[in-house]
C-alpha cells in the first residue's frame, strides 16, 4: 500500500489529509489518483465508505490548483454532478478541507433554497461547481451557467441518478459539456442504461473496482430479527433501551413510516427526526447536523435521504422496513461501518417481507443470522404495546407458548447455513 506522499500530491494537499488523520490512501484512491493527475478517464465502481469523494477530489485540486486560470462570469473549470443536496454540501465541505490554502473556489448549486446566492457566486466564475442536476438545468436555462471552461466532469453515484428519476437532466447537461474534457464517473452498481451511459461518455477509461457488485461490507455484524409488523415499534424500543447504541441510523420505506417512527420515539424521549424528500432544506440540515454533533441519537431516512449522508461514527444501521431493491440493502448498511470501522446491522422482517429477504440473501450471497434471542421473536401480532404496558408478563407468555408451538412443528423452520464464500 502506498502512502499519499508517493502519490505526488501537493504538499499543502498532504498537510491537510494529514491534519485530517488519514495515514494512506484507501485502495480507490490508490488506484485512481495517479491516473487522474495525468488526465485520464476512470470509471468507479465504489460504494460511499471507500473513499471514493478523496479519490476525486484530490487529484481535481491538485490539477487545477497546478493550472491556474482565471474563470469568467458563469464559468467553472470542473463540475461534479451528485443526486442530493447533501451529497453536493458534503462534497464541498470535502473539497475546502483538502484545498485549504490552495486558492480553488467552490460553489454549491441545488434546489430547495432560493437560487440568489448560487446566481452571484456563479456570476463571478468558480473553480468547482458541485451541483444536483435539477437547479443546474434551471440556471442553465437562464444562462447563469457555461461550460466552455470546463476541464473536468464528475459524474457521483450514477445508478442512483437513475433510481431517482434524474438521468434524463443528467444527459441533458452531459450534451452541453465541452468534448475535450477529462471525465470520471463513479457508481455503486452497473445497471445497463449506465453501462451504456459511461460508454458514451468516457474515453479509454480505466476501470476501478473496489468493491464488487452487491457485495456487503464484511466488517458489518448483520442479524436479521423476524418480528410481526405490528411489533416493530415495541421492537425498537426494546433495543434502544441499551444506552450503547447511540448512533443509530433507522431506514423506512416511506416517508410517512419514517415520520411515525420518531412519533414513536419521541413517546419514549428518545431524540430523533427524520430525514427525507418531503422534509424542507433547512429542517434536513439540522436533522443531519444534530445527528452528526450527537445531539440526536436516532436518525430515520427513506433511501433516497440516504445516499447522502455520510457520518463516519454511525455504530448501527436498524432496517425497520427491507428494501423492495436488495441492493438498497447494501447501501443502506453501508452506512455503518465507514472508513474501515465495524458496524451493526439489524433487520426487522415481518412475515409479509420474507420474499425480500431471499431476495437479499440471493442478492448478496449470504444467509443473514437470526437473531431469535430478542424480546420479540415469536411474540404474535395481537400482543400491542398498550397490553404489553399493563400486563409485562404477557410477552414472555406469549413468546413461551409460542417457542413451544414451534419445537413442535420443526418443518416450518428455515434451515440456515454458514455464510458462503
Ligand atoms: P466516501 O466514500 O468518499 O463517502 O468516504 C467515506 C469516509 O471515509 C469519509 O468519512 C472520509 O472522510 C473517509 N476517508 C476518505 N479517505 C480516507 C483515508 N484515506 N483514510 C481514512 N479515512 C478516509
Amino acid at each position: 500500500m502506498s502512502s499519499f506522499k508517493s502519490l505526488n500530491l501537493q504538499p499543502s494537499i498532504l498537510k491537510a489529509l494529514d491534519s485530517k488523520g488519514y495515514k494512506k490512501p484507501t485502495p480507490i484512491q490508490e488506484m485512481s489518483i495517479p491516473h487522474l493527475l495525468e488526465g485520464g478517464d476512470i470509471l468507479g465502481i465504489a460504494q460511499t465508505g471507500t473513499g471514493k469523494t478523496a479519490a476525486f477530489s484530490l487529484p481535481i485540486l491538485h490539477n487545477l490548483s497546478s493550472k491556474k486560470v482565471k474563470t469568467k462570469a458563469a464559468r467553472m473549470r470542473c463540475l461534479i454532478l451528485t443526486p442530493t443536496r447533501e451529497l453536493a454540501s458534503q462534497i464541498e465541505d470535502n473539497i475546502k478541507l483538502y484545498g485549504k490554502g490552495l486558492g480553488i473556489s467552490s460553489a454549491v448549486i441545488f434546489g430547495g433554497v432560493s437560487s440568489r446566492p448560487q446566481i452571484m457566486k456563479l456570476s463571478k466564475g468558480t473553480d468547482i461547481i458541485i451541483a444536483t442536476p435539477g437547479r443546474l438545468l434551471d440556471l442553465m436555462g437562464e444562462g447563469h451557467v457555461l461550460f466552455e471552461q470546463i476541464e473536468t466532469f464528475v459524474l457521483d453515484e450514477a445508478d442512483r441518478m437513475l433510481d431517482m428519476g434524474f438521468i434524463n437532466d443528467v444527459k441533458k447537461v452531459i450534451a452541453k459539456l465541452p468534448k475535450k474534457r477529462q471525465t470520471l464517473l463513479f457508481s455503486a452498481t452497473m445497471p445497463q442504461d449506465i453501462a451504456e451511459l459511461s460508454k458514451s461518455l468516457l474515453v479509454n477509461p480505466k476501470r476501478v473496482e473496489v468493491t464488487p457488485e452487491s457485495t456487503t461490507v464484511e466488517k458489518i455484524d448483520q442479524k436479521i430479527n423476524f418480528v410481526e409488523r405490528a411489533n416493530k415499534p415495541g421492537l425498537l424500543k426494546s433495543i434502544l433501551k441499551d444506552k450503547k447504541i447511540n448512533h443509530v441510523l433507522v431506514f423506512t420505506r416511506t416517508k410517512h413510516g419514517a415520520n411515525r417512527v420518531v412519533q414513536h420515539l419521541e413517546r419514549e424521549d428518545i431524540s430523533s427526526a427524520a430525514i427525507h424528500g418531503n422534509k424542507s432544506q433547512g429542517a434536513r440540515e439540522r436533522a443531519l447536523n444534530g445527528f452528526r454533533d450527537g445531539k440526536l441519537r436516532v436518525l430515520v431516512a427513506t433511501d433516497i435521504a440516504a445516499r447522502g449522508i455520510d457520518v463516519s461514527s454511525i455504530t448501527h444501521v436498524i432496517n425497520y422496513n427491507l428494501p423492495d431493491d436488495p441492493k438498497s440493502y447494501v447501501h443502506r448498511i453501508g452506512r455503518t461501518a465507514r472508513a474501515g470501522r465495524e458496524g451493526i446491522a439489524i433487520s426487522f422482517c415481518d412475515p409479509t417481507e420474507r420474499k425480500l429477504l431471499k431476495d437479499i440473501e440471493k442478492c448478496i450471497n449470504y444467509q443473514i443470522p437470526v437473531d431469535e434471542t430478542h424480546e420479540y421473536h415469536g411474540v404474535p401480532a395481537e400482543i400491542r404495546e398498550e397490553k404489553k404496558l399493563r400486563n409485562p408478563n404477557l410477552t414472555k407468555k406469549a413468546k413461551s407458548s409460542n417457542n413451544n408451538r414451534r419445537r413442535n412443528s420443526s418443518k416450518n423452520q428455515r434451515p440456515r447455513s454458514k455464510k458462503k464464500s
